[in-house]
């Protein structure tokens, strides 16, 4: 009986699967977009997904999205499948900066280009690198703690190690601490990245030192709203008291920084950002030359690159920039 229900199906389906293949085969003169995100852990990748697929349909491509779920093997298989699967582009937010170099020569041998995505791919021969200055995310995070907190006891709590991103976002906050490290007005007492950007490895680490050392902290540059979090939670009824950045415009931070136990996050347009690796993305599939507006070293070479600018958001500046943009809502954000 199991024979006969399948050949039932196929003969009364048929038509429909002669319409589909009809349809796929038109569609296949589109370009064809993969996107292969590091993870969905932090809102904001909900963001990039949803607006960087909009705008791929808008501007007349087709877009696949896989999540590796922080887990570089699994985004490796992820990127050969949307490989075979004959996309003419890769996007890709990198699990991991070195560890990623492998679906470039995997995708180069397929003759398939790649477009890094917020975060550079390491060591090896990218095509084209979009993101915001994360440098400059750094130095908008320690200027807007240093206007709180002018000299003490700081603490710095990274993002992951073996993100790229997590480094520049410390070299640019170490470019506006260090000259008041050397003047002694700062005194950093903790500096310390957090594997996989986890928010309870955050608030834990943080936790077990000021538990194990007599120190009282004056002021946190936390690399995200995330790792803000822990911190704030590790802060305990000190929060509030302690200046403490993040970076993403997440409503919980938004709403801490309402509250006052976060200082400022780090506004950065996903719609802005999806955009223009669209636009990228498709200029790439069709193979045309992309001007460099800029280049950055990722330790293989210079990588072209297009950098968005970075938004710093106080409780001062929460109405011009997130609510106007139509980022986050009023009620999102005020509960009403
Ligand atoms: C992104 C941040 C994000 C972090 C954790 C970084 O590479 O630039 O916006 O908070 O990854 O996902």
């Amino acid at each position: 009986s199991g024979g006969a229900s399948t050949d039932s199906a196929d003969s009364s389906e048929g038509g429909t699967a002669e319409a589909a293949e009809q349809k796929l085969r038109s569609n296949q003169e589109d370009p064809y977009v993969g996107f292969a995100l590091d993870t969905l852990r932090e809102d904001r990748w909900y963001r990039d997904k949803d607006a960087f697929e909009a705008a791929v349909e808008d501007q007349g491509g087709q877009v696949k999205t896989l999540a590796a779920n922080g887990n570089q093997d699994i985004q490796i298989q992820q990127a050969r499948l949307l490989i075979n699967e004959g996309v003419d582009v890769l996007v890709v937010v990198p699990t991991e900066a070195e560890g990623a170099s492998e679906i470039v020569s995997m995708a180069h041998d397929a003759g398939v280009k790649v477009l890094s995505y917020d975060r550079l791919i390491r060591g090896a021969d990218v095509d084209h690198y979009v993101s915001f200055d994360n440098e400059k995310v750094g130095e908008l995070q320690a200027e807007a703690i240093l206007s709180q907190a002018g000299e003490g006891t700081f603490a710095y709590v990274g993002g992951a190690e073996s993100d790229n991103n997590a480094v520049l976002f410390r070299e640019g906050a170490m470019n506006v601490l260090q000259p008041h490290i050397e003047s002694g007005d700062i005194e950093l007492v903790y500096d310390s990245y957090t594997e996989g950007w986890d928010p309870v490895k955050a608030r834990e680490n943080l936790s077990s030192f000021l538990a194990s050392n007599d120190v009282s902290l004056d002021a946190v540059v936390a690399a995200n709203d995330g790792t803000a979090g822990g911190v704030i939670e590790a802060l305990g009824n000190q929060a509030g008291e302690v200046p403490v950045s993040g970076q993403d415009a997440e409503v919980e931070a938004v709403q801490r920084i309402v509250e006052g136990t976060q200082t400022m996050t780090v506004y950065k347009s996903m719609e802005d950002l999806a955009g223009k690796a669209a636009e990228l993305a498709l200029s790439m599939a069709e193979g045309e030359e992309i001007p460099a507006e800029t280049t950055i070293d990722n330790g293989k070479g210079d990588i072209a690159s297009t950098l968005l600018e970075p938004l710093t958001v106080t409780e001062d500046n929460i109405e011009e920039t997130l609510i106007d943009d139509g980022y986050l809502t009023e009620s999102e954000i005020y509960g009403n």
